[in-house]
């Protein structure tokens, strides 16, 4: 398995590079060559990878298991070359995606090959291979959304939580862009007749900073700043991007009024705000609490523990179907830390106990 995990994360894919992320595609569709499942690929939007489909035959229409992985990563390709090869130390597989999350898409399709080789899966399984997780799922949320509603589960291979605790809620998120626009001056001779964009947005960035809220769990966070063209200018233009993440809808809306109303405090500065929720909250349903309990049985015959991780401030695809009303468990992927860093990596032992939950859950739900 060690090897198969290493064919994917050397197949570097970064969410931008179309042609990256089809050639990883090409190799899970060649891994399920021969299997009795049917394998429908659609075509990306300008931009974007395809999606790959991998449906298991002869169940009929029935609901069944959606899967859901992502198999780009958020790290630039040469990466692998560099500051992040393939290698094992110890417990520890590093690679750029191993955790997030080639290492648990990898582990899951295991599981399916498995289960249709064998026949055993109780319900229809559909397998979703997406190519654009890591900047929101623009391209991918519509056919996983058409998918989920016609799911009775759904399960995704996000990386697991310290310890290898599954994940069953998430914050959900919004994202924003302000932009501001002055009056250029010469910032010597003309000052009085500048309106510094720069100024204004610095007031906005505080006023956005203190929405947070850490007691009801929301946060906004001003993650990007670009404006001036030079020192010597009263600057005409700046920008901010708005990062929100909320537990739930009220407070989404709430928070999303709150940041579209922002007003510009100079009234000769033009202040425009765009944007709003991106995911929706991923609240614990009892069915996701059903699914989760079902789960920690499975891992309990198995021999290891399951906890759930409290609710995660990261969103995923399952925040969309969890939304949706269909039971969702996440995390279900590779143990291991620090996604989207030079020092992500999975963990070896938790490779064996999740992919056998992974091939139980097939077997197992109904
Ligand atoms: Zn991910």
């Amino acid at each position: 398995m060690i090897d198969g995990i290493r064919q994917w994360v050397e197949i570097e894919s970064p969410t931008g590079d179309v042609a990256a992320v089809n050639a990883m595609l090409d190799c899970v569709a060649a891994g399920a060559d021969g299997l009795a499942v049917r394998a429908e690929r659609m075509r990306g939007a300008p931009g974007f990878g395809d999606i790959l489909a991998l449906r298991s035959l002869g169940a009929g229409e029935r609901p069944g298991i959606l899967v859901l992985s992502h198999v780009d990563t958020v790290h630039p390709r040469g990466t692998l070359g560099a500051a992040l090869p393939f290698r094992r130390d110890g417990d520890r597989l590093y690679g750029p995606g191993i955790y997030d999350m080639k290492g648990g898409a990898y582990l899951a399709f295991e599981a399916f090959r498995t289960v249709i080789r064998r026949r055993t899966a109780r319900l229809p399984i559909v397998f979703l291979f997406t190519p654009d997780e890591e900047v929101g799922s623009p391209f991918s949320r519509l056919l996983i959304e058409q998918e989920a509603r016609r799911s009775r589960y759904v399960l995704v291979t996000e990386p697991a939580r310290d310890g290898g605790k599954v994940v069953t809620a998430r914050k959900g998120v919004g994202r924003f862009e302000a932009a501001a626009t002055g009056v250029p001056a010469h910032s010597g001779g003309r000052h009085h007749d500048g309106r510094s964009a720069i100024k204004e947005m610095a007031g906005q960035v505080l006023a956005v900073e203190a929405m947070t809220d850490y007691a009801r769990g929301i946060t906004t966070t001003v993650g990007l700043i670009s404006g001036g063209t030079a020192a010597n200018v009263v600057p005409q233009h700046c920008r901010i991007s708005i990062d929100l993440r909320v537990r739930d809808e009220e407070a989404g809306q709430e928070m999303t009024a709150k940041i579209l109303g922002l007003e510009p405090v100079d009234r000769d500065v033009r202040l425009v705000v765009s944007g709003g929720m991106n995911r929706p909250p991923y609240r614990k349903s009892a069915a996701t609490d059903a699914l989760f309990r079902h789960a920690a049985a499975l891992a309990r015959e198995l021999g290891f523990e399951l906890d759930e991780a409290p609710m995660a401030g990261g969103g995923s695809d399952g925040n969309f179907t969890a939304a949706l009303g269909i039971p969702t468990l996440d995390g279900l992927g590779i143990d291991g830390d620090g996604a989207h860093t030079e020092w992500e990596h999975a963990l070896v032992s938790s490779i064996v106990p999740r992919t056998l939950l992974m091939r139980r859950l097939f077997e197992t739900l109904s």
